[in-house]
């Protein structure tokens, strides 16, 4: 956010809103970060700062058992697709590597 140099406040508040949204914002973002990182078990600094006075730098993801409710909402949908992504590409690999062994040996013409 840039601050003016008015004081900030419009004649409309439209500064004011401004800065309201912007706060609903960013506790937004906070509340989103605590939740993903309870998800992962996780610190809230994931890790990152020595002096955290929570964790003292080691809440990297795995750091505590992962929130049960909290995983199953943001990070198993995720888990399921990358894995079933993973598991659809093995067969059509396969399937392009079966299908390209008749163009590698074309008909011969053995049966006329
Ligand atoms: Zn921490």
């Amino acid at each position: 956010m840039i601050a003016s140099d008015d004081g900030g406040a419009q004649p409309d508040g439209s500064e004011i809103d401004g800065d309201r949204e912007w706060m609903a914002h960013y506790h937004e973002l906070l509340d989103r970060n605590s939740a993903l990182a309870a998800a992962l078990g996780a610190c809230d600094c994931w890790g990152q700062h020595r002096r955290c006075p929570v964790c003292d730098g080691a809440g990297t993801p795995g750091w505590t058992l992962p929130d049960e409710e909290l995983f199953a909402t943001y990070v198993q949908p995720a888990v399921s697709t990358d894995t079933s992504r993973r598991t659809q590409k093995t067969p059509s690999t396969t399937d392009i590597n079966e299908r390209k062994e008749p163009d590698e040996c074309p008909p011969t013409g053995l049966n006329q």
